[in-house]
């Protein structure tokens, strides 16, 4: 078996790029199609679910995928200098990418709402940080009005159809492992390139005749900043999940088509919910991500108790993010208090058992 070599040695035939257009792998992609245990056995109706763990990307998100691709053609039109609005991982992404290519890297972020891992990151690869009052939909706008002005600035924004070309590759894997299209492809929606990304690999590996059946695509957003769910611009978007944090979603048409033409459907889930499941998913299926990444699991909880799920469907659930990227998050939820004991055995057991 030939090693892994990154998304765009994988795929290259099925995306859309220019001939000869360089390659900048970190490695990104072939992230596990983790089998549920505990979640499927909380639900009713035999359903085989699979978790997409994103978090295993290089720097801890799905963003990879896309950012790799998105660099691949910064460098095939020497750009020396890459710009995004983000609200935490794709700027990490971008300024790991930009570190290895050689770019210069500024990152525009909403003041004071970026999860303390993604900040370092940025900062350790040596991305200008600059950060902007007001939501992320703010930052999103100077980025679009910045290059502009400026248009030899390369903007790796999921706007970026390189960005959702290289994210389409995880339809492509999960396709690949389960021999098929799953029937429900749940996942979180913030600015909505993901979802988008997903419904083309679907469908360009259905056209292909790679798969027999295309899934029903589920996009959930927290209900502070449910913009597609309510249809319409939420001006000041609250959340617990600060990935998803977003009024105004740049790829709102692309979700939209793709919940409608694959008879999906998006729904909201509040911020109990999603601790919930985040909880839930770290003590019960072992597995750590963030909050936002919680978000499509609790939609399934949800969807499933109103029987909306056919029993024995089969179904995957993106986690997009890694659960380190978010340490303070977790330190609220589960509250570590380690048990403080001198070196004896005897308060080692007393504090065991006690
Ligand atoms: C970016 C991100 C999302 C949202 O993805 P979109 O493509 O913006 O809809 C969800 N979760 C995490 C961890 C993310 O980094």
């Amino acid at each position: 078996m030939r090693p892994w070599a990154g998304v765009i040695a994988a795929y290259r035939d099925r995306l859309a790029l220019p001939e000869g257009t360089p390659d900048c792998t970190l490695l990104e992609g072939n992230t596990p199609l983790v089998p549920s245990v505990a979640l499927q056995r909380s639900l009713p109706g035999n359903l085989a679910i699979f978790f997409k763990y994103e978090g295993l990307n290089p720097t801890g998100s799905f963003k990879d995928r896309g950012m790799v691709v998105a660099f691949a053609r910064a460098l095939a039109r020497k750009a020396r200098v890459c710009l995004c609005a983000s609200t935490g991982n794709t700027a990490a992404s971008a300024a790991a990418y930009a570190a290895r290519s050689g770019l210069r890297c500024i990152v525009l972020l909403p003041e004071g709402s970026i999860a303390r891992g993604k900040l370092a990151q940025a900062a350790m690869h040596g991305a200008t940080i600059v950060s902007i009052s007001g939501p992320f939909d703010n930052a999103m706008r100077m980025a679009q009005e910045l290059v502009r002005q400026r248009p030899e600035i390369e903007l790796v924004n999921s706007v970026n159809p390189f960005r959702i070309e290289g994210q389409k590759t995880a339809a492509f894997e999960i396709s690949d492992t389960l021999g098929d299209a799953p029937d429900f492809h749940f996942l979180p929606v913030g600015n909505a390139g993901n979802i988008t990304a997903y419904w083309k690999g679907y469908r360009e590996y259905a056209d292909a005749g790679r798969i027999a059946r295309l899934p029903r695509m589920v996009g959930f957003q927290a209900a502070g900043a449910a913009p597609i769910v309510e249809g319409r611009v939420i001006p000041d978007p609250q959340t617990v999940a600060s990935a998803i944090r977003i009024g105004n979603p740049a790829s709102w048409k692309g979700a939209l088509a793709a919940a409608s033409d694959s008879g999906g459907w998006f729904g909201s889930v509040t911020d109990d919910e999603i601790l919930d499941a985040y909880q839930f998913l770290a003590r019960e299926e072992g597995l750590f991500v963030e909050p936002a990444s919680a978000a499509g699991v609790a939609g399934l909880r949800k969807v499933a108790a109103q029987g909306r799920i056919p029993p024995g469907s089969h179904i995957v659930i993106t986690l997009t993010g890694h659960g380190l990227k978010d340490p303070d998050m977790a330190a609220r939820v589960a509250a570590p208090k380690p048990i403080s004991i001198g070196p004896t055995l005897a308060e080692l057991v007393h504090a065991i058992e006690g």
